[in-house]
Parts: structure tokens; sequence; C-alpha cells
């Protein structure tokens, strides 16, 4: 059985959150796309943590974390991820990382300072982890896979090709520092010895768990609006976010993955560029911003304030349909408990029509906010763990949401800890 724990926004719904409390009953999870670009934060027994790299279900004894062949592999960060955790009491995980992952190079984050730098105020709002460089790469040939550090000759034909391409675009368009192929070769030999004990055929790996009926999680990074297919294009990040990609990004049949959780935050938050119909600012917005998420809407990354907004039922419904939401987990509620009335995107006016359907980019950049407010329950939800014991305004929100979406809310949680988790039962 797989399930695939995705998100259903711009990223940052509480993915981590959700994916850490799930792993308790799951014996693998599986990292299936993007890198070290977003963080998820977790706060459980042995601390705080902002995890890039890693599944967020490090953290147990009986699982085994995998990062699967979709993932952008920054190998250094990687490992200085395992340390971090170690050096805080974690126990040793088991950790398992594809054969056919492909290799996050140092120039791939060169190269998108540089982009960014060259694009100045039209940049993408990249995070310069090298994401986009990488797939990129990836998809014109030139990547590196995990298996290919132990093929020498290859390598090096490869990376000679690499230095040829990589330098006109080094030396003419951004004047900068050339790659040399001896460097690049000595950190390629670093990166296999310090990967070599984690590498695994992982499909065949999954192929076999999943015969045995092991319990699979997928984990997945950012939400659909980031998608590069279905999201905000350009305005999105470079692999696909969809759980339709984890059968692909881990190495497993598409119809293995039978329960798609898409994880929904109940208010709206963005990082980088791009259209963001439900957007707030000023007060209005610097209160939410501090009273959000766990300690403020920071990005786990790289600290920048999230964009915020409220709650944007015409991306969320989309958001969900292109996941193929099964169930949903509805996230961050607690936050609202300071609220008289809550407002809530129900439709977007473009060009003096008010439309319910999530459009294309052109589109989305005329779209306005058409509201609905409902009360607020103005009461600290936090320790509740009876969905009939939340006050009535508080479910009359969930139960408006999950009629604009359309899919069953299965889990609200109301605070960042493993614990604080509504299942409702119905
Ligand atoms: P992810 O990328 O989807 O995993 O999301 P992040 O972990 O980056 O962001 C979610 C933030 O919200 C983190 O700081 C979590 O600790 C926090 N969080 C998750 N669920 C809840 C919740 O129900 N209530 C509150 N207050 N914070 C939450």
């Amino acid at each position: 059985m797989v399930r695939a724990i995705v998100g259903a926004n711009w990223g940052d719904e509480g993915k981590g959150k959700i994916t850490d409390m799930l792993a308790k009953d799951s014996d693998i999870i599986i990292r299936f796309q993007g890198g070290s670009n977003a963080g998820h934060t977790i706060i459980n027994d042995y601390g705080k943590f902002a995890l890039h790299l890693l599944p967020s279900g490090v953290f147990y004894r009986h699982t085994t974390s995998i990062i699967g062949n979709g993932v952008a592999l920054n190998i250094p960060y990687l490992l200085k991820e395992i340390q971090d955790l170690e050096s805080k009491g974690v126990p040793e995980p088991k950790i398992l990382v594809s054969d056919r992952a492909q290799v996050l190079m140092p120039y791939h984050m060169e190269l998108d300072a540089y982009e960014e730098e060259r694009l100045a105020g039209k940049s993408f709002g990249s995070t310069k982890s090298g994401i986009a460089p990488f797939y990129s790469d990836k998809y014109a040939k030139i990547g590196i896979q995990v298996c290919e550090l132990f093929d020498e000759e290859t390598l090096r034909d490869k990376v000679k090709n690499i230095c040829t391409l990589k330098n006109v675009m080094l030396e003419h368009l951004y004047h900068k520092p050339l790659l040399k192929e001896e460097e690049l070769m000595e950190q390629l030999a670093s990166y296999r010895d310090m990967i070599a004990p984690y590498v695994c055929d992982v499909s065949a790996y999954l192929h076999e768990a999943l015969k045995e009926g092991k319990r699979v999680l997928l984990e997945g990074q950012l939400g659909s609006l980031k998608d590069p297919d279905h999201g905000i294009y350009p305005m999105v990040t470079s692999s696909s976010t969809l759980a339709a990609y984890g059968a692909i990004g881990a190495g497993i049949p598409p119809y293995e993955i039978n329960n798609i959780t898409v994880v929904v935050k109940a208010y709206s938050s963005a990082v980088g560029a791009g259209a963001f119909t439900s957007e707030i600012f000023g007060d209005e917005a610097e209160e939410l911003r501090r009273r959000g998420g766990d300690g403020g809407e920071y990005g786990a990354t790289t600290g920048r304030p999230r964009r915020v907004g409220w709650f944007d039922a015409v991306a969320t419904r989309y958001g969900c349909r292109i996941q193929g939401a099964t169930e949903v987990a509805l996230t961050v509620l607690d936050v609202l408990g300071y609220l008289d009335e809550i407002p809530m995107c129900v439709g977007y006016e473009i060009d003096g029509e008010v439309t319910r359907d999530f459009p294309t980019t052109p589109k989305l950049k005329k779209a306005k906010p058409v509201w609905k407010t409902m009360p607020g329950w103005k009461t600290d939800i936090r320790g509740i763990q009876n969905y009939a014991e939340l006050p009535e305004a508080c479910r009359n929100y969930i139960e408006a949401i999950e009629a604009e979406i359309g899919v069953p809310i299965t889990m609200v949680s109301n605070g960042p800890g493993r614990n604080d988790i509504i299942k409702r039962v119905r």
C-alpha cells in the first residue's frame, strides 16, 4: 500500500508534520522529487528540525528513508543533514539513495545564482539551490547519475562535455570563472566516497517491499501550484510536485498509489514571485505572518518572509483535483483563532466575469478575489482532540472548505507537534 502526501497549494502546507505523524505506522518513506530548495519543519521529542533532503520519517527506528531517482541530490548537503540528526541524538536512520538519482553539482548552484543576477528585478525568486539548472541538465542528458560516479571512464567523457558546454555560458554570458575538468573529477570522486554506503537499486528494493505488503509513504515537496505543467508557469519549480510523479520519481507502478492525502493550509502562504490572488498586505498581513505556522511564516530554507493571504478555494479545489486527492489534511487551523471574521476567496473576477475555475497564468494575472466572510471562533483550539469539541464556528469553517474543495477532510491539524491532530471519524 502506497500513500502519497502532497501539497494542494504553493508549498509549506505542513506536509512534513503530517508525514512525520503518519510515518509511525509506515515502513518506508520516500522523497521522489525536488531537492534541498525547500524545507520541512518537524517538531518532535528530539527537538525542532528543518529537513531539506531527508524524508520526514527519519526519526523512527523502524522506518527506511529513501531518496528516490527523481530527487536533485546534493551529496554534501545530505551528509550534513544526516550528521545533524546524529548530533541531536536521533538514532542512526536507515537511508537508501537511488543509484539512478542525479547529482546536484556546485556549478548548478553557481549558474542558478548567476542567472538570478542576470535577470535582476525580473528574477523568479529562486532559492539558488541549483534546482532549475540541475533539472535542465537532466533533461538535456548531461546530468550525472549516482551509478556513473562508479564508472570513471564514462564520467570523464561526460565531465569534458559539461566543461565545454558550461564554459561557453560562463565566459560569454556571465563573465565568471570557468569549470576545470580535473577539479570536477576530484569533486565527483569525493562525492562517490560519501554516497557509497547508501546507494541502492531502489525500484528493485521497492518491488520486493510492496510484494511483502510493506506500507510506503511518498513525501512531496512544494504543492500543486508549483508544478511545472499544472502550476503557475513559469513561476514554478522544475520537477513535478504531483502524486502521479511519485510513481516515476520513486520507481513504482502508478496503480500502487492508492491513497493521495493532500495537505491543505487553512489560509494561504507562498514564497517567491507569481500571481497570488488571495494575498493580503499591510498590518493585516503582518499579523497573520507573525502568528502563522510555528513561530511565523518565514521560509525554512531561506528565512525569507512568506507572502500570506486568506484561504483560496479556487486554487485549492484545483490543487486537490490535479493531485487526485482521496482525502485532505487541513493544517494550521489553530493560527486563525484570533480573528473576529475570516475571509475566504471563493471566486476570481477576471475581465468582469466571476469564475470558480483556476485559470492559466495570463488570465490569473488579472484575477481579483471574490470574498465570502465567515465568523471566527475567537479561542485557542490547540489541545483539542475530538472534532465535536471544536467550536461550532470552527467546524463551520472546516465544513465550508470541505464543501468548496469537494474532498473529505479526514484530519485537522491544530498545532505544529506530532500529536496536535484531530482525526475525523465520519
Ligand atoms: P511543508 O513544506 O509542507 O512540510 O511545510 P513546512 O514544514 O515548511 O511549514 C509548515 C510550518 O507550519 C512549520 O513551521 C510547521 O511546524 C508548522 N505547522 C504544521 N502544522 C501546523 C499546525 O497545525 N499549526 C501550527 N501552528 N503550525 C503548524
